[in-house]
């Protein structure tokens, strides 16, 4: 990579949070801290700020590094090398800029709107990962020269010795003691002669601790295997020289690890006379890299192996040399995971992801099995060569159980379930991507068979199933290809059973598929943000069906009304006040005509800031409805602060009232729950009627509005327009 300084117009995509419009700025920031913390273990000749405007383009690399999609780290590498090059290669250099880079290249090189944070520290140790693996090997590079040149004048200096003994000795002491690199030099029984002092400090400064032993005497259990042999080669004359990577045991105990090059040395007879070495002390290094590497492969939350640690050893078991010939596969994703993380806070969400990390680590026995979290919710356990297929379900049961007693967090005890998909066969016939595409679609067999369970790979059932990596790919051009449409479900006042408005739900008429639900694509287009135009394009045709229902005199005297849902994402959204308000100005539509759903989940933990835009739409007139009520963990009363106008009772609470006589207790909740509504004079509408029984339980009950099939299912916009009206029960 070329050094040199660009000017603030080059393009730089991240905005630092502090410098908005300007990412030069965020550069320069981060450049300027880099230089300050490690210009002093720097030998250049540039000064201060000349060593920040050369930090400056590497600055850049390493933030544009962090954005690339796909991600690669190899920049990092060049900017490992261009420090080498610029000197800065004292011992302490390299942790220097590491912690520089952990501790600033996020904040300042990063644009969180565009790379979620645990994906950005991730990268962030990659990249740490690859300028560390770039500086070691250009300061290698270079020692290696160095060595080289040291090598032929200590070889020089001996052979001279004889002739001009006392001249040529001073000129090789003075390299020999001035050398920043250990030197060491053993006569040919392996007995050592001579070490200069950098040598005897890499061993904790005791002279007598290398000079009492032999070269065999430094045998280490972590020696590579083969490094004696190949020494014994180089004293049997058969080798010149030999280099590698070697640790020896210091005087106090500890391990020094160096990079170390042995030269043979022959007399003027070309016979072996002494050995040379001379060793760089790579501890630090070293042990940096092995930190690097588990922070890259490890997650930083639970301790587990990450995705990729994951993928490398998938990738590994499935390839041909391995050595594997079945492997086993179990997917985990966690049931209901997003309402505790919604309503009892992220902080509770990571605390039961340790607990379930530390069980299921619980349930492996064997070294064959890897436990990884590869995503939110989301772990996988490995099995290489498993004995049967029952090795594996046996470990997906046992995954279960370790998970069937509650987790006492938070001052509850919170029950966890989870859906497993369980793949098993040969190695050979699959890709790691076929692999986990199988199941992930078996996890969500398990979860559509009601969660709690595993279910093993079905070949058929794979192919007829739609995986949700495809439909999460296809969703954007769906969106632009119109191919969602919106169905629109009756509200129906209890009183009178008069169609008080409608709520929208939006279906996706994928060209293979035939229609979607919501429940398939939702949760996707909420995970990738899609959610935001598409919610928008859903609130911008409700609004405009609404004004037409209007405009035609539906629903009578009274002005139907539309209820559109908003997921988390959207009400995060800045925009969502001046686009809502928009919205309705554009179409003419009264906001009282306008009823936004939001799940009691999303808001139940909201603070005051994150409430205001909603209670600006309610100040506005727009009625704001608590979806899904009772689903998530919330307290009764903090209901007051919420700016809501209705309680959407879930369904759950409903089905106990289809039976006849319906469940005592279910009727006690009910009327509480709708005494407790009333006195918040909030409007209760009840979700999943079914019945007639259903029905006239929940009307003296005192639910003000309800909706379910037992008055109609969701349906065109020209149900509601029909003559119909009012809907006849149970159409
Ligand atoms: P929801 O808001 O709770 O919507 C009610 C769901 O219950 C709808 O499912 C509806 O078809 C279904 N339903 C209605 N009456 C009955 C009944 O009597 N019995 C039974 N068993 N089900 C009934 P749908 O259309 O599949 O929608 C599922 C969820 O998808 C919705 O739940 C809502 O959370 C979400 N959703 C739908 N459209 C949108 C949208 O435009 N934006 C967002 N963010 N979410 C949406
Ligand atoms: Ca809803
Ligand atoms: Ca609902």
């Amino acid at each position: 990579m070329s050094p040199t300084p660009q000017g603030p117009t080059a393009s730089g995509r991240p905005l630092a949070p502090e410098a908005p419009g300007d990412p030069y700025d965020g550069y320069r920031r981060f450049a300027r801290i880099w230089s300050r913390a490690v210009y002093p273990a720097t030998a250049t000749s540039m000064t201060r700020t000349e060593f920040e405007d050369y930090l400056l383009p590497l600055a850049r690399a390493l933030g544009e590094a962090l954005h690339a999609r796909p991600f690669d780290p190899s920049p990092g590498r060049d900017v490992g090398a261009a420090l080498v090059e610029a000197h800065c290669t004292a011992p302490e250099a390299l942790p220097q800029v590491l912690g520089v880079v952990d501790a600033y290249l996020l904040l300042y090189c990063s644009d969180p709107a565009v790379l979620p944070t645990e994906e950005g520290r991730a990268r962030c140790a990659r990249l740490q990962h690859a300028v560390s693996a770039g500086f070691a090997r250009a300061l290698q590079e270079r020692t290696r020269s160095e060595q080289e040149a040291l090598a032929r004048s200590a070889l020089a200096a001996r052979e001279s010795a004889e002739k001009a003994l006392h001249e040529s000795e001073t000129r090789f002491r003075a390299v020999f003691e001035g050398a920043t690199v250990g030197i060491g030099i053993a006569d040919m029984d392996g007995t050592v002669l001579d070490i200069n002092s950098a040598l005897a400090k890499m061993f904790g400064g005791s002279e007598q601790h290398v000079r009492s032993r032999r070269v065999s005497d430094w045998v280490h259990p972590d020696d590579a295997p083969g490094v004696w042999r190949i020494h014994e080669e180089l004293v049997r004359g058969e080798r010149d020289h030999y280099r590698m990577e070697k640790p020896y045991t210091r005087s106090d105990g500890t391990v020094l690890w160096t990079n170390l090059t042995v030269s043979l040395l022959r007399g003027p007879d070309g016979e072996p006379r002494y050995m040379l070495a001379l060793m760089e002390d790579i501890t630090e290094r070293r042990l940096l890299n092995l930190r690097l590497r588990y922070e890259a492969t490890h997650d930083a939350l639970t301790d587990l192996p990450n995705r990729t640690l994951f993928f490398e050893r998938l990738e590994h078991v499935l390839s041909p040399g391995s050595g594997t010939a079945r492997i086993g596969l179990c997917y985990l994703d966690l049931d209901g995971f997003k309402t505790v993380n919604d309503s009892l806070g992220h902080s509770v969400g990571d605390q039961l992801l340790v607990n379930v990390a530390e069980r299921l680590q619980s349930c492996v026995a064997s070294p064959r099995h890897m436990v990884a979290r590869i995503g939110g919710d989301e772990f996988v356990a490995l099995v290489s060569d498993p004995a049967s297929r029952s090795e594996v379900t046996d470990l997906a049961q046992r995954a279960l159980d370790a998970l069937s007693c509650p987790i006492p967090l938070a001052g509850r005890e919170l029950p966890v379930r989870a859906s497993i998909g369980v793949v098993e066969g040969p190695v050979g016939e699959l890709t790691p991507a076929e692999v986990l595409r199988s199941a992930d679609i078996t996890m969500y067999r398990a979860k559509a068979r009601g969660g709690n369970r595993y279910e093993l790979a079905d070949p058929d059932c794979d192919a007829r199933t739609i995986s949700r990596h495809m439909l999460t790919t296809h969703l954007p051009a769906a969106l632009e290809g119109g191919e969602f449409f919106i169905e629109y479900q009756p509200l129906v006042r209890m009183e009178d059973g008069s169609v008080e408005g409608a709520e929208a739900l939006v279906r996706w008429a994928h060209p293979l598929h035939g229609v979607l639900g919501p429940d398939r694509f939702i949760p996707l287009a909420e995970h990738t943000g899609l959610i935001v135009p598409l919610g928008r394009w859903v609130l911008e045709q409700a609004v405009r069906q609404a004004c037409e229902w209007q405009v035609r005199g539906i629903g009578g005297t009274r002005p139907l009304r539309v209820n559109v849902n908003l997921s988390p994402r959207q009400l995060h959204h800045p925009e969502l006040v001046s686009e809502t308000v928009a919205v309705l100005e554009d179409a003419g539509l009264d906001p009282a005509s306008l009823c936004l759903e939001v799940t009691e989940s999303a808001l139940i933990r909201a603070d005051d800031a994150e409430l205001k835009p909603l209670r600006r739409l309610a100040d506005l007139g727009v009625r704001i409805a608590l979806d899904d009520f009772g689903t998530g963990y919330s307290n009764l009363a903090s209901l007051r602060r919420l700016p809501a106008t209705t309680l959407k009772l879930d369904r759950s609470f409903t089905r106990g009232l289809q039976q006849d006589p319906a469940d005592p207790v279910d009727l006690k909740v009910v009327e509480g729950i709708v005494s407790l509504a009333h006195a918040l004079e909030l409007a209760v509408t009840v979700e999943g009627v079914e019945t007639a029984a259903q029905a006239d339980q929940l009307r003296k009950l005192g639910c003000d509005s309800a909706q379910g099939w037992y008055y109609a299912r969701p349906g065109p916009p020209e149900r509601l327009s029909s003559r119909a009206l009012p809907l006849a029960a149970g159409q």
